[in-house]
């Protein structure tokens, strides 16, 4: 597949010095990584490198710190994390720039790998700084992002210093960005978007953006109650936000002018008290009680939403149905998680999801390795829905 980005393909890398940005900003427990995902998305880059006899330098940042060195948030304990999983002695330095980085880079051999010292002890990193810029720079000899998941920050390890040194994207940010690339910029259609979660006005901008781009908007979970209720539906108890019904009336205008189908359910799974296992029904949406909320969407949406799957050659997921951490809420998230699983083995559909909670949800359901692709970036993934340019992925653009 082609794309506008230099990859690993493009580069020359043995004896050359690669400064490699990875997000190791891995969640810790009693000083051991609690997540690997990030690691494991890391290895497939890291594993060419030494293969390739590159002497690769790691950058990246790890938590907040506050504006200088503080053992909480050294980088220090990931080397041996890093180790583990590549089979050598991964080396570490205490600083990223200047003379402690410089004597390690300079003691590396073909195939070696250097973790520097988290990049946000100094200022520079986050402003972006020329003069820290060039300082990382006089480390290698090219560039290598990836980090997908700091893409949407234009940080000096992250945005900087593409444009000083020849940039390439590393394989994970390369399989993100050809997947997004499948999912909404060059998508099969008919394509549609899942947009699930708890409100309308923490999703506005990827409502807008998605409706500009997908042929169907299937909307699900708390902010469908805003829509049924921006409609004159009662709601009863059921989370939904009363300040933004003209904002959902304005998303359903602008998707009609853009020729996007809006999907809203037509039943829910109603319960009186906001728990798990609490007493339901399965109810239409224009007869929920007072003194009720909808938590999940109900069957009849369930088959509507999966004969529509059947439909569609694309499909992006962001948002749960309902309240998926509690049983039986989950039902709904789950049965189409499945269907749409079904659909992707079977080759009749490409899925892409991501955000933090479809992650977790999905997973839940049984069908993380079944999806064409699912992006943990967090951040990053929801300001590419969001149709924002990703500074960290704009520098590595190839200009014509
Ligand atoms: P978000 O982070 O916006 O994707 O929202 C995810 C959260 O929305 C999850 O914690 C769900 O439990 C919650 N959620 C989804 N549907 C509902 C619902 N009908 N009522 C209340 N919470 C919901």
């Amino acid at each position: 597949m082609t794309t506008s980005f230099r990859t690993l393909d493009d580069a020359s890398l043995c004896g050359q010095r690669v400064l490699l940005r990875l997000d190791l900003n891995v969640p810790m427990e009693n000083g051991r990584v609690a997540d690997t995902t990030r690691i494991d998305r890391a290895l497939p880059t890291l594993g060419e490198l030494i293969r390739k006899g590159a002497k690769t330098i790691i950058l990246s940042h790890f938590g907040r710190p506050k504006g200088g060195p503080d053992a909480e948030n050294s980088l220090k304990g990931l080397a041996g994390a890093l180790s583990a999983n590549l089979g050598i002695g991964v080396h570490f330095a205490s600083d990223c720039i200047g003379p402690r980085a410089e004597e390690a880079v300079a003691k590396l051999n073909d195939g070696d790998v250097l973790l520097l010292e988290n990049t946000r002890f100094h200022k520079g990193e986050e402003n972006n700084d020329p003069a820290f810029i060039a300082e990382l720079a006089r480390l290698g000899d090219i560039y290598v992002n990836d980090a997908f998941s700091a893409a949407h920050r234009a940080h000096a390890s992250t945005e900087g210093l593409a444009h000083k040194l020849p940039a390439y994207a590393g394989r994970s940010m390369q399989a993100e960005l050809e997947a997004l690339g499948k999912a909404l910029e060059n998508p099969q259609r008919p394509v549609a978007a899942i947009v699930g979660g708890a409100k309308v006005s923490t999703k506005l901008d990827l409502l807008a953006n998605l409706s500009k781009k997908v042929d169907y908007l299937i909307i699900g979970g708390g902010m469908a109650n805003t829509f049924l209720a921006a409609q004159g539906k009662s709601v009863g108890k059921s989370l939904y936000e009363k300040d933004a019904l003209e904002t959902a009336r304005n998303v359903v205008a602008a998707a009609k002018a853009a020729n996007c189908a809006i999907v809203l359910p037509v039943d829910g799974v109603a319960a009186k008290e906001f728990k798990a296992h609490a007493a339901s029904r399965v109810v239409l949406v224009d007869a929920i009680a007072d003194d009720e909320m909808i938590l999940d969407a109900g069957p009849k949406s369930v088959a509507e939403v999966t004969a529509l799957l059947g439909k569609l050659k694309t499909l992006v997921w962001n948002g749960p149905f309902g309240a998926f951490e509690m049983q039986p809420f989950d039902a709904a998230t789950n049965a189409v998680a499945r269907a749409a699983a079904a659909l992707t083995t079977a080759g009749k559909l490409v899925t892409v999801a991501g955000g933090g909670d479809t992650v977790s949800a999905l997973n839940q359901a049984g069908v993380g390795a079944q999806f064409t692709y699912i992006s943990t970036a967090g951040g990053a993934f929801l300001e590419w829905l969001e149709g924002k340019p990703l500074p960290g992925v704009e520098a590595l653009r190839i200009k014509a």
